[in-house]
């Protein structure tokens, strides 16, 4: 997540967040303009119809990334909100790609879908990272009643119960708190959370600080701070994350795929090589294990381009994964097929979640103005 996370959003997008996938944004007047210019091209291209007046910007059509799929929520505090679709919008999205005349199909399907030069069809995946249990309860039936094929990301840790979820325990830990006591690097330091304005400035700290030091470490100090203030890091990986049997159900339904999400969650080029095949390989296995099926995907932690690259694309490979997803903004291409480890996805963000939104993506065009 940060990327995704806090990504969550716009990690997706362009960049928004790319602290959300897992990692702090570099700044917020950066992230702002980001997200500005993400909106500008979104609402520009929603206005012109670009989908159908330019249709090879969109190339051979898009994955999807998305994160929690459930009803919208009210509290004001909300640091995830661009994390969280609703199955509404969910529907929405499908019957927009559908309408752009983009063909559902599993993720592990696309490399041969798109080597073939016979088939000129352009192809939606839609795939959810982290195995929230949301995903069962509110995404599956809206895919189950279009017969769309999705994939699930799964990450050891959380389904084992043995790894928190730095994003979800900060927002708990923020909401409550009206003030928390952290080592930021200088011994431990008090920061103020009483006003929406301090949580939130406290929340882009905590990203920071994941991004800045070893993560596991970053982890253990959040979920301390969350444990002083009453907040159970664990309990909330419990509350919001499938366990193991819930997995088996859902792994009956042909519709649905599991793919490796690590099993810590960390960010990949952080870590050595020892982890960092660990982490691949220990996923791969695990989910053999919860689905009873091989994992045939793999999608990095956060995703963008510093949590991504040469190195841990060969360890994907190397683990005998045929495809692997980033969330670096794109669209798909025919030059995809030349790093099928490195594939881009367009996040299906939250504070998005409108039908013309899904169409001005599926056209390339708020990607091609946010990279230009
Ligand atoms: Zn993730």
């Amino acid at each position: 997540m940060p990327e995704s996370h806090v990504a969550a959003g716009s990690a997706s997008l362009p960049s928004a967040r790319r602290a959300a996938s897992g990692l702090p944004a570099p700044s917020f007047l950066r992230e702002r303009l980001k997200y500005a210019i993400i909106r500008a091209g979104l609402e520009a291209s929603a206005l012109f119809r670009t989908h159908a007046l330019l249709p090879g910007l969109g190339g051979r059509g898009v994955i999807f990334t998305l994160h929690h799929v459930a009803p919208a929520e009210r509290r004001r505090f909300r640091p995830n909100a661009g994390l969280t679709v609703t199955p509404g919008f969910l529907e929405q999205a499908v019957l927009a790609a559908r309408e752009c005349g983009l063909v559902p199909v599993h993720l592990h399907e696309l490399p041969a879908l798109l080597a073939d030069p016979a088939d000129r069809r352009r192809f939606v995946v839609f795939t959810l990272d982290d195995g929230y249990r949301d995903n069962a309860a509110f995404a599956a039936p809206v895919f189950r009643r279009h017969a769309v094929p999705y994939t699930i990301f799964l990450t050891g840790g959380f389904v084992e119960r043995q790894r928190t979820i730095w994003w979800e325990t900060a927002a708990a830990l923020l909401e409550r708190a009206s003030a928390i006591i952290l080592d930021f690097g200088a011994g431990p330091e008090r920061v103020e959370t009483a006003t929406l304005a301090q949580k939130r400035a406290a929340f882009a700290r905590l990203e920071a600080l994941v991004g800045a030091i070893d993560e596991d470490e970053a982890v253990a100090r959040i979920d301390q701070a969350a444990r002083r203030a009453g907040v159970d890091p664990m309990a909330i990986v419990d509350q919001l994350v499938m366990g193991e049997s819930e997995i088996r159900a859902l792994a009956e339904d042909p519709l649905a795929h599991f793919g490796a999400h690590t099993l810590s969650h960390v960010n990949l080029r952080r870590v050595g090589a020892e982890r960092l095949r660990c982490e691949v390989e220990g996923s791969a296995r695990a989910v053999a294990r919860y689905a009873g099926r091989r994992a045939r995907s793999f999608a990095y932690p956060y995703g963008w381009a510093r949590a991504a690259g040469a190195r841990e694309a060969q360890a994907v490979r190397e683990a005998g994964f045929p495809v692997a997803v980033t969330t670096r903004p794109g669209v798909l291409s025919a030059d995809c097929l030349r790093q099928p480890a490195l594939l881009p996805r367009v996040s299906l963000n939250g504070h998005f979640q409108a039908k013309r939104h899904v169409k001005a993506l599926i056209s390339g065009l708020p990607l091609a103005l946010a990279r230009g």
